[in-house]
């Protein structure tokens, strides 16, 4: 099968959050599952160039448009390890790659809907005929709609297109105007079974767009697929979806396996020892490991060395991952005598002043780090020194930080909502059976909620610490790589692909 992603994140080279993870490690395995893959992205300026190879011009001078305007682009090829890529370079005068951001100006429903319209510029143009063109989100969900209404009409013919909706709060709300600049009637669009915001009935909706045209939906848990159903998690969207429930399925994110691996990731100080599948005489080798990347961990952020739980909180700030909840978790961690570190990112001023407060007042305040910052290797390294991430989500369609540290052997503590839900398995609340449970979670998101989960597990850690080691051992355990997921996947894109054809 030929598969072409469009997408505006790609790990390791341009990634802001889960959405760069899922579209490399997703491509990657479909790829060396046999499929023929690609990644069309922007050629941003903020692209880690060092990662990418054989970067050369496959296409000069490739016009698209804008409006009535024309513009000329030039089109990369690269590769990212083994993974085939496109990058985008428009010569547009407003510099729509060159901000040194991948999201966050104020024109970024213009920047990606020109990037759509480009997009399916080259792979009409340059004669590619993807069997699923496979979209990411907001930013590429217009290319379902440009597909159907302008490229199909044109003669241009693909198996089908499949939208994956990675976050469901994000949705490109744009006016008429910006749809019409790709080319689309937006005023024709501006219909409650089409494009129409159903908040504000003046503007269009990109996501809408995707969802009513895309032959495939996927969300990336089952459990967030049923919260987008409804009222409250539907986002404005819950009736357009039970329309297209049809086209809709919940199929779980993977973690990349060969990224998120403590046996060979180069930001540890100390690798762990091989062990899949686990036996009781690894653990001590694994722990020992973590041990020594916690003490450096300490010793980076002028912490004791003692003998006390290390919680981590490794987010982005927004009020999505609950930074209310990170604070009550911050206040009893250390209540407990326990140590906390927050790698927070893209949080506004008033939330990292509030954290600041702590750190500034609380009797316990060296016991907390705080990092303010985006730090990919920082993120790898406290993964495997942690004992517990925390991640207290108001909700969360997959999560990843929950897997990766199932993955390094971190005990996961969640609120237990979306993918949260679906992945960790309360040790002692939970119905799934004793052995796949790995980790503690609670339901409501309040203090109470975070402290109830967060006590649970620092006793155990402190007074069972027999019962903690075979906590971390189930986690270590838990297969969550995307190999699982892989079928789900072909399974959909094949149907798509005969339902288009028949
Ligand atoms: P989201 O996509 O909503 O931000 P996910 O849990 O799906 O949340 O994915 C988050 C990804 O971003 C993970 O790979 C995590 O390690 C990474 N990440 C989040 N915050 C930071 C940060 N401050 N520094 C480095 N990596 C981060």
């Amino acid at each position: 099968m030929y598969i072409t992603h469009i997408a505006t994140e790609l790990n390791p080279i341009a990634k802001v959050g889960g959405l760069g993870d899922v579209v490399y490690g997703l491509s990657k395995e479909l790829s060396r599952s046999g499929h023929q893959v690609e990644v069309i992205l922007p050629k941003y300026d903020c692209i880690d160039y060092s990662q990418l190879h054989n970067l050369k011009v496959e296409f000069r001078e490739l016009i698209s448009f804008e409006g009535f305007n024309r513009f000329n682009n030039t089109i990369w090829s690269a590769e990212v390890e083994n993974l085939k890529i496109k990058l985008i370079e428009t010569h547009h005068p407003r510099y729509y790659f060159t901000r040194g951001v991948v999201y966050g100006c104020p024109d970024d429903n213009d920047r990606f809907i020109y990037f759509s319209r480009t997009a399916m510029e080259y792979l009409y143009k340059s004669g590619k005929r993807p069997d699923i063109l496979h979209l990411h989100d907001w930013p590429t969900a217009l290319i379902a709609p440009l597909y159907k209404e302008m490229y199909a009409p044109l003669g241009m013919k693909i198996g089908g297109t499949l939208l994956t909706i990675h976050n469901l709060e994000h949705q490109g709300r744009c006016s008429v105007f910006n749809v019409e600049e790709s080319g689309l009637s937006g005023r024709q669009l501006l219909t409650p079974e089409k494009m129409q915001d159903p908040y504000r009935k003046e503007d269009l909706n990109l996501l809408k767009g995707g969802i009513v045209y895309a032959d495939g939906i996927t969300t990336v848990s089952p459990s967030y697929e049923r919260e987008i159903k409804t009222a409250a998690g539907g986002c404005g969207l819950q009736s357009t979806l039970q329309t297209h429930v049809g086209k809709l399925r919940g199929i779980l994110n993977g973690i990349d396996e060969d990224f998120w691996n403590p046996e060979i990731d180069p930001h540890l100080i100390k690798k762990y020892p091989p062990h899949r599948p686990l036996s009781k005489k690894n653990l001590p080798k694994i722990l020992s490991a973590k041990l020594e990347n916690k003490a450096h961990v300490r010793k980076h952020a002028c912490m004791r060395e003692c003998s006390t739980p290390l919680v981590v909180s490794i987010t982005r700030l927004a009020t999505q991952k609950g930074p209310e909840l990170i604070r009550h978790a911050i206040l009893r961690t250390l209540e407990n005598g326990g140590q906390f570190i927050l790698l927070g990112s893209a949080g506004d001023s008033d939330t990292y002043k509030s954290f600041e407060k702590i750190k500034d007042t609380h009797p316990q305040r060296d016991n907390l780090f705080l990092c303010f910052e985006k730090d990919e290797a920082f993120a790898h390294l406290l993964f495997a020194a942690a004992d517990m991430i925390i991640v207290p989500s108001l909700f969360e369609p997959c999560g990843l930080t929950q897997l990766i540290g199932l993955r390094y052997g971190t005990v996961p503590i969640v609120r237990k909502t979306g993918g949260l839900a679906d992945t960790v398995f309360d040790i002692e609340t939970a119905t799934a059976p004793l052995k796949e449970r790995n980790g503690y979670s609670f339901d409501f998101p309040d203090a109470q909620g975070v402290y109830w989960a967060l006590d649970r597990a620092f006793a155990c850690w402190r007074d069972r610490p027999e019962e903690w080691k075979k906590l971390v051992e189930q986690g270590i355990d838990t297969d969550f790589s995307w190999k699982h997921q892989i079928p789900k996947y072909i399974e959909f894109y094949r149907e798509i692909i005969s339902t288009e054809l028949g």
